[in-house]
């Protein structure tokens, strides 16, 4: 061999070496074979559809689709396959409880640290996920941020969960929810962490920046907690501010006042729908504003047969009227009859939230609207719909599989056999699989770093 051969053997020995290496780290392809797959935007379903996934993302979904070579096949073509869920008002780190706080979370805040609630959200977000909820808006009551932490560790691989939205701390006016008496508000300071009280524009901007700073995605606003809440000008300058930092703004509503002002001010979001009026309802679908009414049903475990009744008048009213609805719960309690009837086992934290579907059927609301509101209208109300929730190509690859076709029979959502996350499969004939989720370090952001 001469010296140029030699050259060129050893190149092309380095660049064949090279194409090996990049093939081994080319992300896996999958490839889903789909019975039905449902469009909730447009409420239709198309039949024997393949969905080609590489890596994390969708590359092409459509009929008769050729498998590549070397992809795994998942053969869900007995099931029905849809967008993941979302549950668009939420709360994954606050379990109050009948004993021993009389379900007074400013009570459970004093007995339960911050770590022990990261801990149960971590929990939370495995049992959602099981349930089907890949997407899951949580607004405050997290002590000292354990929803962006619980973001964070999501993101960076350390364990299974939905994308999670979190807001951070609620901000509000002197008190947030809580009438602490004085020795605890001016000598212990008991509002924070659970509110930020912020009573000024220089303290309301501070505020939305701290929650941005420390992973906030969405902006929570008590608007009208106590008597002195916020005007619409200080609405907008919250709107205004999170908008630097990409968040949009959600308002905790309870009095037809202050609805008025958040829906006056523009807000995003509308979180609880009780003091709304018919007319509320109008402005809000003229403004494209979101409603997470927290739609509780009445159970053996919560509510009452009166406050149904008018809860499902509210949600009926709201979606006559045309509302952009998302599927919401309010979820942050916990009691011992939170059980199934038939097998006396525990309900988990899944199954009590699409239990919710109660209130809205008891609305009247068709199954393609309810569809619609637990799938695309959260991905909105998230601010993801551009990289996650749709089944396109593009997008994230998430995904949930069902018996029977929940565009007629809306309690089919209550059967979720297969979930898959980025690609990576959670869920399958019915049994969650959430080894892989697992890893020993942040395998996929660095620690730390802003990510939005
Ligand atoms: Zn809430």
């Amino acid at each position: 061999m001469n010296k140029r051969t030699g050259k060129f053997s050893l190149l092309l020995a380095v660049l064949l070496a090279c194409a090996v290496a990049a093939q081994s780290q080319s992300p896996p392809v999958t490839a889903i074979k789909a019975g039905r797959l449902i469009d909730p935007e447009t409420g239709t379903a198309s039949v024997n559809q393949v969905i080609i996934i590489e890596g994390e993302k969708i590359r092409e979904v459509g009929a008769n689709l050729a498998i590549p070579a070397g992809a795994r096949v998942i053969d869900l073509s007995n099931l029905t396959v849809l967008p993941g869920l979302v549950d668009a008002h939420t709360h994954m780190a606050l379990t109050y409880k009948e004993q021993p706080e009389n379900n007074y979370y400013y009570l459970t805040y004093v007995t339960d640290s911050t770590a022990l609630r990261a801990i149960q959200a971590a929990s939370n977000g495995i049992q959602l996920l099981n349930s089907g909820f890949t997407v899951i808006r949580d607004v405050g009551n997290n002590g000292l941020y354990a929803d962006t932490a619980l973001r964070q560790a999501i993101e960076q691989g350390w364990l299974p969960g939905p994308t999670v939205i979190p807001s951070g701390i609620i901000i509000g006016g002197t008190g947030g929810q809580f009438w602490p008496t004085p020795e605890m508000y001016k000598y212990h300071k008991i509002v924070y962490p659970e509110y930020i009280d912020a009573n000024t524009p220089d303290e309301i901007i501070r505020a939305v920046r701290e929650n941005m700073l420390f992973g906030a995605r969405t902006i929570k606003l008590c608007i009208d907690c106590k008597p002195w809440g916020y005007s619409v000008e200080e609405i907008r300058l919250a709107i205004s501010e999170a908008a630097k930092g990409g968040c949009k703004v959600e308002g905790h509503v309870q009095t037809p006042e202050g609805a008025q002002r958040a829906i006056d001010a523009g807000i995003h979001i509308i979180g609880h729908g009780q003091a709304l009026t018919p007319e509320h309802h109008r402005q809000m679908a003229e403004k494209g504003i979101f409603l997470a009414g927290t739609d509780t049903p009445f159970a053996k475990y919560r509510g009452t047969e009166a406050a149904f009744r008018q809860t499902v008048a509210k949600l009926r009213s709201a979606w006559e009227k045309k509302v952009p609805l998302t599927f919401s719960t309010d979820f942050d309690y916990w009691n011992d009859r939170m059980k199934d009837d038939k097998t006396g086992e525990w309900l988990s934290r899944g199954e009590l939230t699409i239990a919710f579907l109660e209130t809205w059927k008891a609305a009247g609301i068709p199954a393609p609207d309810i569809l619609r509101a637990i799938t695309i209208n959260g991905f909105r109300a998230a601010d993801i719909i551009k990289e996650r929730g749709p089944i396109k190509p593009g997008m994230f690859a998430d995904m949930i599989a069902v018996t029977g076709d929940p565009l007629t029979d809306i309690d089919a959502l209550r059967r979720v056999q297969f979930v898959m996350k980025n690609g990576m499969v959670f869920k399958k004939d019915g049994v969650m699989m959430p080894e892989k989720f697992f890893h020993p370090g942040p395998v996929r952001i660095p620690s730390g770093r802003y990510t939005r």
